[in-house]
């Protein structure tokens, strides 16, 4: 209790009998992102067998947890998915010849200058609004403007952003992204996507990436709603990491979101310790699928400073998908994805069912198929070379 007065003098943190108690519907969304805990102190009595981290991982990455995330997280056990996923770990030093720069995908690269867009493919931009999360996940990607002292976002940066979208016809797509664009207030929200809308109607496509409503669901209101509705914003995709993150609120907020019209994705990051498990994978994309939520991306974790400890092999990555590949319903399969070092972009990870062979007599190729459960047949007739017999009358 003395530590939480230590390091945080003015907000009033749950302890343990409060957080036991607590109704997150109780507050407003602002009040709960004020009552974060934000150090791993805070939460020593919060939870057991906290760990005490040496400071220095402070100096990397900050660590923010709402209320209602630190009740979903086991009192006692580490290894909870949803702690590895947020409590800081001794894991985050630095591993040499892993990775030594915050900005491992090239972003900055692709940043126009003087905007916080990322213009790397053809036709669709990333828009990053918003430099913080509800709740800081310690493999985040963009860890180099998340939630560090010189990573904001400047109100004129915004302004040129949407400059550049207005004067740039074939931009068709925006994602707005960051951070999570939803730690902005509504008016923030609704004066940006109507700024777009108003000035660039070349846009056909208007998204956002969010984890706010899996973090902290109350964000989602009405008000809320209504901005989307009215802005067109026609897809937001949630960042979920593992079923035990999905609860009866989650599911309500959802459900108010989709009844403003917009299609829901999920993308998740694979994890080791947290979702590297075919059972665990189908249970997320089912349980996703159910709620009309789309299953979209899974990611190979970046290779970002302080996320070694989570990395899943590539061979592995393609068993996991092998194990959902016509074992649960079709849609609810994700795409597997790696984001190319330095800029390469998303690189689809898909294991090889279908491939065509040279026939052994130089006559031509066969293709060569393999089902899902391993049972395998030659197609001679999509190969090439291969020809129709004569008609003999
Ligand atoms: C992921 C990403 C997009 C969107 O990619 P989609 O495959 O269209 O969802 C756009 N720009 C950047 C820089 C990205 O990383
Ligand atoms: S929600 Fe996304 S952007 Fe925010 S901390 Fe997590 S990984 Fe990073």
């Amino acid at each position: 209790m003395d530590q939480k007065v230590e390091f945080n003098p003015i907000k009033k943190l749950l302890t343990r009998e409060e957080l036991d108690a607590y109704d997150p519907e109780s507050e407003s969304w602002q009040k709960q992102f004020t009552r974060r805990y934000s150090h791993h102190s805070e939460l020593m009595g919060v939870l057991n067998n906290v760990e005490d981290v040496d400071n220095t991982v402070y100096k990397k990455f900050a660590v923010a947890i709402t209320p209602y995330m630190a009740k979903l997280m086991d009192k006692d056990d580490p290894n909870c998915p949803i702690r590895l996923q947020y409590m800081p770990s001794h894991h985050e030093q630095t591993v040499p010849g892993f990775a030594t720069s915050l900005d491992q995908l090239g972003e900055e690269g692709d940043t126009i200058p003087g905007t916080s867009v990322v213009h790397r493919y053809p036709r669709r931009v990333l828009f990053l609004v918003s430099n913080t999360c509800a709740t800081l996940c310690r493999f985040c990607t963009r860890k180099r403007m998340v939630s560090q002292p010189d990573g904001s976002v400047a109100k004129d940066e915004i302004e040129a952003s949407i400059d550049y979208i207005a004067s740039n016809p074939e931009i068709e797509d925006v994602l707005l992204s960051g951070g999570d664009p939803l730690t902005f207030t509504d008016e923030r929200l609704d004066y940006i996507l109507g700024e777009i809308r108003r000035r660039a109607p070349h846009v056909r496509f208007l998204r956002m990436g969010s984890r706010m409503v899996v973090q902290l669901p109350t964000r989602v209101t009405p008000e809320l709603c209504a901005v989307l509705e009215k802005h067109r914003v026609q897809m937001i995709n949630i960042h979920i990491g593992h079923p035990k993150e999905i609860t009866p609120l989650l599911r309500q907020r959802v459900k108010m979101i989709q009844k403003a019209g917009i299609m829901m994705g999920l993308q998740t990051v694979c994890l080791k310790g947290v979702n590297d498990d075919v059972m665990v994978m189908r249970d997320l994309f089912m349980q996703t699928i159910e709620m009309g939520v789309r299953p979209y991306y899974v990611y190979s974790t970046d290779m970002v400073e302080g996320a070694a400890h989570f990395i899943v092999p590539h061979h592995r990555m393609i068993e996991l998908y092998e194990g959902l590949r016509g074992w649960i319903s079709g849609p609810a399969v994700p795409t597997f994805v790696v984001d190319g070092l330095g800029g390469l972009g998303k690189l689809p990870i898909i294991p090889t069912y279908v491939r065509e062979e040279e026939l052994p007599d130089g006559s031509g190729t066969t293709v060569k198929c393999r089902n899902y459960k391993g049972m395998t047949i030659d197609m001679p007739g999509l190969g090439h070379n291969f020809s129709l017999p004569t008609r003999s009358n």
